[in-house]
């Protein structure tokens, strides 16, 4: 196994270092370039309070965050479905949100919503059911509902979103078919209202770093992706397991970060996939979907990704991107924080070793404000419906290739599936 050598982001000795550096460090100054360009679109800019800094110029600096925007001109979320992933991740994300504010609940269980309500500052009259879910179209303040129900549900309650004239955040997958994420693109356009997919590592700092330093060549020329996103599911009753509530097994629910990385991370889209599912007959949770995908899918040039997904194991999420001179790698990666980055090149003679310091930032509140900055501006979502549907037309293909056991082709998307919302970084 060869040495690696580990530099810090400061370390300057040794020209070649130095460019490796000015290289991977680059994934540094990227980020300096995205909060620098994050902080141009910040709503309310020129409010920042800056306080004098008291530490020695060699600590790091210390920033007050913000500026937000006052309650009065936040764009108000409502949010559909009351599970783990709203109560535990995005309700708390509005804390750390510049621009947003939860004003609306939807949920079956009126006693969890009034309790919900109650921690959040939001009305008993702006709770409704989901019999009564078009009431939210006269409730005040509602400019964005934020869909978080079982993924079989998407379609229905986009569908009804669409037809009230609200914004639509939806999380992913989008739907359980790409015919559905079809219907929901084309609710939305007739509508014209904004739908985004809530991808929210598109939106995370060191994911956007990671993907400026490949296009910007500093692991060399792409060859391959590895990943992996599997976890191990417990009560056999729920909703993920069940086909019609979930629309497959691992595959849609977490693979599909490994699929929407290696498509947004190279830019490229697949034209080819080969997959196995494994779905033991022996384990009761397995009766309706897979416990395990292994999927193949090859680009363009030759750039292949390989990655598994599974429901049946413990908890492991890494990627590894193989360049000609050298390789990056986040591990973990695709969890809400903690992930690592690091860039391995080989300098002098040594396999060297560069890891990016990259703030944490909260995925749920920057992939709201970027909803709310949409809405605002009147721009399209960076992860909009055609995003979503690509991925499904994938999964639909990764299952065919399981089915058959051949390898299915792929028609490329005959335009850009992501939009232009984003800041760009600087090269
Ligand atoms: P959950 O089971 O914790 O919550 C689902 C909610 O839907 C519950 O409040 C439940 O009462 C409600 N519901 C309404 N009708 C239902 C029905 N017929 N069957 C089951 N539940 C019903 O699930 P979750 O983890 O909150 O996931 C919700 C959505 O969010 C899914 O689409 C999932 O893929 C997505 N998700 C995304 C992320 C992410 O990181 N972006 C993480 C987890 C989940």
């Amino acid at each position: 196994m060869s040495e690696i050598v580990n530099i810090a982001a400061n370390e300057t000795t040794g020209t070649s270092r130095r460019s490796f550096l000015r290289t991977a460090g680059g994934a540094v100054a990227a980020v300096t370039a995205l909060g620098a360009a994050a902080a141009q679109q910040k709503p309310n800019a020129g409010n920042e309070v800056q306080l004098s800094q008291i530490h020695a110029s060699t600590e790091a600096a210390e920033k007050a965050p913000g500026p937000f925007l006052p309650t009065n001109r936040r764009v108000g979320f409502a949010i559909v479905g009351l599970g783990r992933l709203s109560l535990n991740q995005i309700l708390p994300a509005f804390a750390k949100s510049d621009s947003c504010k939860p004003v609306a609940l939807v949920s079956g269980d009126r006693g969890k919503a009034l309790k919900i309500a109650a921690q959040y500052g939001i009305a008993e009259t702006s709770i409704t059911d989901y019999a009564g879910f078009e009431k939210l179209k006269e409730m005040p303040g509602v400019d964005v509902i934020y869909i978080v129900l079982p993924n079989g549900m998407h379609r229905e309650f986009v569908m009804r979103a669409a037809k009230m004239g609200k914004h639509i955040l939806c999380e992913k997958p989008m739907a359980n078919s790409a015919a559905e994420c079809e219907e929901m693109i084309a609710a939305c356009k007739a509508a014209n209202v904004k739908l985004m997919i809530a991808y929210r590592q598109q939106y995370e700092p060191m994911n956007r770093t990671l993907e400026k330093a490949v296009r910007d060549g500093r692991i060399g020329t792409l060859r391959s992706i590895v990943a992996s996103n599997s976890q191990d599911q417990g009560d056999p009753t729920q909703w993920r397991l069940n086909k019609k509530l979930a629309g497959g097994g691992a595959m849609p629910d977490v693979g599909i970060y490994c699929l929407n990385a290696a498509r947004f991370l190279t830019g490229i889209e697949p034209e080819e996939v080969f997959a196995t599912v494994v779905q033991p007959k022996d384990d009761p949770r397995f009766r309706e979907v897979e416990a395990r995908c292994e999927v193949i899918a090859r680009f363009p040039n030759g750039v292949t990704a390989t990655f598994t997904t599974a429901y049946d194991t413990h908890r492991s999420a890494f990627l590894r991107l193989e360049g000609s001179d050298g390789f990056a790698e986040m591990d973990p990666a695709f969890g809400y924080h903690g992930s690592k980055l690091r860039f391995v090149k080989l300098m002098d003679g040594k396999d060297t070793e560069m890891t990016p310091s990259i703030e944490d930032k909260d995925q749920f509140a920057l992939e709201m404000d970027h909803m709310a900055s949409c809405v605002t501006n009147n721009q399209q979502p960076h992860t909009g419906g055609e995003e979503g549907l690509q991925d499904m037309r994938l999964v639909e293909a990764i299952y065919k290739s399981a089915a058959t056991a051949r390898s299915v082709k792929v028609t490329p998307p005959t335009g850009p599936t992501r939009g232009p919302g984003l800041p760009a970084m600087e090269s």
